[in-house]
């Protein structure tokens, strides 16, 4: 309360709180009077509570979200989706093109990234194109090319959604559904995946905060869907020589507000080949449960985001390096 509140704007803030269903606790300090609200603040909009005559500061007690938040499930949440496991020792390395382009790149990827430790496969069938005019990915015949993929090498696929209209056909062909930074506060998307029978990699949006990241995984697992993962991808900023800026300080943060696992784009973060590998490793050290890595035969001709594309020798390179990172901080990959 202000100092200069009265016992009448107080008597009436308690009756407040209480008429909320919260139970209220009046605390007087030599100072100032303070009034707990105990119970599930999440119900009520906390801030509402700021235009009561007399109430100086309303603090949040309660993280906004209840299912994504660490306060309730301390341990970290190991999701699996077919050959892929996620936020156990080991960490989850999804790899493979933007885009799916043809039979012969995504099997080839498939089984090159397989062959480099890899245990999931990605490549968008469903692309969201900043341009309308760039590609805009093969769509069902792509998803029938992952499955091949799958079939060849076993590898779970891991691929983007883009609209709720589309996920029950996605999730036919994928173990999971990628949600991309452009969509992430999508929330009819997200309300479908979360209906889903599939995993879910969830991305940060490019502007989005961390409580924002969070209350859309909330949708989904509001939803009964519990198989979802965090993926920080990179935000806008000021800075021009990388094409998003990648804060790897996401991962001890996410992973002190939430059991969801936490997964690194390194591709899509930097934006530049050849400061993949090194963010990769960074993120590993950083803690990351996963990352998912952009991997093309021949990143030259990629129909979409070759600059920011290893090829296949350069990923094995990559996991030979990260292999040392993970085991410096007890992983295994
Ligand atoms: C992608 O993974 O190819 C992609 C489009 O990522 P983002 O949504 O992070 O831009
Ligand atoms: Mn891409």
């Amino acid at each position: 309360m202000k100092t200069s509140a009265t016992e009448d704007q107080l008597k009436h803030l308690v009756k407040h709180v209480e008429s909320l269903g919260l139970k209220a606790n009046v605390l007087r300090g030599t100072e100032r009077t303070v009034v707990a609200a105990i119970g599930d603040e999440r119900v009520i909009g906390v801030t509402a509570l700021e235009s009561i005559p007399g109430v100086d500061n309303v603090m949040r007690v309660l993280a906004p979200y209840k299912l994504a938040s660490r306060e309730a499930h301390t341990e970290t949440s190991t999701i699996r989706a077919g050959s892929f496991e996620v936020g156990g020792k080991a960490i989850g390395v999804i790899a493979g093109p933007c885009s799916v382009e043809s039979e012969e790149q995504i099997v080839a990827t498939a089984k090159a990234v397989k062959a480099a430790g890899a245990t999931a496969l990605r490549g968008g069938a469903f692309k969201p194109r900043t341009s309308p005019y760039s590609f805009q990915g093969m769509k069902e015949d792509g998803l029938k090319l992952l499955a091949t993929a799958r079939d060849e090498t076993g590898l779970a696929i891991v691929t983007e959604v883009v609209s709720p209209e589309d996920v029950d056909l996605v999730a036919g062909y994928a173990e999971v559904l990628q949600i991309g930074a452009r969509n992430m506060q999508n929330y009819r998307l997200l309300e479908a995946c979360g209906r889903a029978d599939a995993a879910v990699l969830l991305k940060r949006g490019p502007s989005a905060t961390m409580d924002e990241l969070l209350l859309a995984a909330e949708y989904i697992l509001d939803g009964g869907n519990s198989r979802v993962m965090l993926c920080e991808r990179g935000i806008r900023t000021f800075e021009a020589h990388t094409r998003f800026t990648l804060p790897l300080a996401s991962v001890p943060y996410l992973q002190q507000k939430t059991h969801l696992p936490v997964v690194i784009d390194p591709s899509h973060g930097t934006g530049h080949t050849y400061m993949v590998s090194s963010l990769a490793k960074a993120a590993i050290a950083a803690g990351a449960d996963g990352v998912i890595v952009e991997v093309h035969p021949d990143p030259e001709n990629a129909k979409s985001d070759g600059y920011q594309t290893l090829s296949c020798e350069a990923f094995a390179t990559m996991m030979a390096e990260c292999r040392r990172i993970a085991e410096a901080v007890d992983r295994t990959l």
